[in-house]
């Protein structure tokens, strides 16, 4: 069933489809009058469909979605901010859980990239067979059974919020032997164990009292972000049989309008004025803590309040940069640690707060801002790629 699911998107994703107002409202319009919907779909008939062994459901597109319109000439674009999370487990330390109530409280939807074996319980690891690794093996953790159930409810949550659920695939492998080295086929193993572990995570937990997850993975999913960014020349022509729109895997210069790579939209993390411009660094919490703490997680904690300060910083300069000048997306990519004291989660907590408010601003996910330049026309893009960040031009001239 789940195969047929993703031979469908595939063929039903035409790329350009421009969203139409059915996307917004979402559930209650309920596409009955239409016979597709706004990703060209057919429409839902408001009747949820149990998937698979029960793990997931399709309960009809998201609700809530930004409401993808051309700009109308001389209009400014909105300031896009994206706000996206790598792994997704909901720990002992509640991120997952704080950052979807923080999102609810500022009226933002995030990308939540969540990492597959997240959902698969250490007792069956042996499920996972990583390219270029031995069978059961990751870089990072296999998540308690407890954290399962957490993350469970907090995906759940998230989804109905208007969050978005993406990917950050499975065994967080880097360097030597990790994505960068992965073939196409080794891409498309990583991705289609992703979908068998959130797929199927009640056959392997066992845990038969949780209801299903409100969505349907293949329809979710349309993009991810690959550990440590690498790989994306071979993800991106693996992510494209699965009917992905967007990648968010690289590491881009400045903060310019988004273009496409091999017909896929390229999300970069992007550079950011560090230290009030003396470099540029990637907007990124790790390049934080190596910048400030050389690379230790906990450095001294006499310097946390300074680097904290410095951080938020950072964020609000790449912000109003753009703000007040070519109005480019800015696109902030975090981790749920607590490296140094937590202070980049502190940071990220100012940033919401002082920038999703703000007129003009929208803080949306990749999958809503991804349909939104679907909605534009091209020539409108091309003349936007063309702002340098700073550049406040006459809109006129720019969106015609
Ligand atoms: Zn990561």
């Amino acid at each position: 069933m789940a195969s047929v699911t993703a031979t469908f998107l595939a063929l039903t994703r035409p790329g350009n489809t421009a969203p139409t107002a059915s996307t917004e409202g979402g559930r209650n319009s309920q596409g009955k009058d239409s016979t597709t919907d706004a990703a060209g779909e057919p429409a839902w008939d408001g009747r949820t469909k149990v998937i698979g062994d029960g793990s997931t459901s399709y309960t009809g597109p998201p609700t809530g979605q930004l409401k993808a319109e051309p700009l109308k000439p001389g209009e400014k674009p909105p300031q896009f901010v994206v706000f996206s999370w790598d792994g997704g487990l909901e720990g002992d330390d509640h991120l997952f859980s704080h950052y979807r109530e923080l999102a609810k409280q500022y009226d933002a939807h995030m990308t939540f990239f969540l990492t597959g074996i997240y959902l698969l319980p250490k007792s069956e690891k042996d499920l996972y067979h990583p390219p270029q690794h031995s069978v059961g093996s990751a870089a990072i953790s296999f998540p308690t059974d407890e954290h399962i159930r957490t993350t469970l409810g907090q995906l759940a949550e998230a989804w109905k919020d208007g969050n978005e659920i993406g990917t950050h695939f499975n065994g967080h492998f880097c360097g030597a032997k990790g994505g960068g080295d992965w073939s196409v086929q080794e891409w498309k193993s990583e991705i289609d164990q992703f979908f068998s572990f959130v797929e199927k995570w009640k056959t392997n937990t066992g845990y038969k009292d949780i209801a299903p997850l409100p969505f349907d993975f293949r329809k979710e999913v349309t993009g991810g972000r690959a550990p440590c960014l690498e790989g994306q020349k071979n993800l991106l022509t693996a992510g494209k049989s699965y009917g992905w729109r967007y990648d968010a895997s690289s590491a881009g210069d400045f903060q310019i309008w988004p273009t496409k790579k091999n017909g896929i939209w390229d999300f970069p993390l992007q550079m950011l004025p560090y230290e009030g411009g003396k470099y540029q660094g990637l907007s990124m919490d790790f390049n934080f803590l190596y910048n400030q703490s050389g690379g230790e997680t906990q450095g001294d904690p006499a310097k946390f309040p300074e680097w904290e300060q410095e951080t938020v910083r950072s964020y609000m300069d790449g912000f109003n940069r753009v703000y007040y000048g070519s109005r480019a997306p800015l696109f902030i990519g975090n981790h749920f640690e607590d490296w140094n004291g937590g202070i980049y989660m502190k940071a990220i907590d100012q940033v919401v707060k002082n920038v999703c408010t703000k007129q003009g601003v929208k803080c949306v996910s990749f999958r809503e801002l991804t349909a939104w330049l679907d909605a534009q026309k091209p020539e409108t893009l091309e003349r936007l790629r063309s702002l340098d960040p700073a550049q406040s031009p006459d809109w006129s001239t720019v969106v015609k």
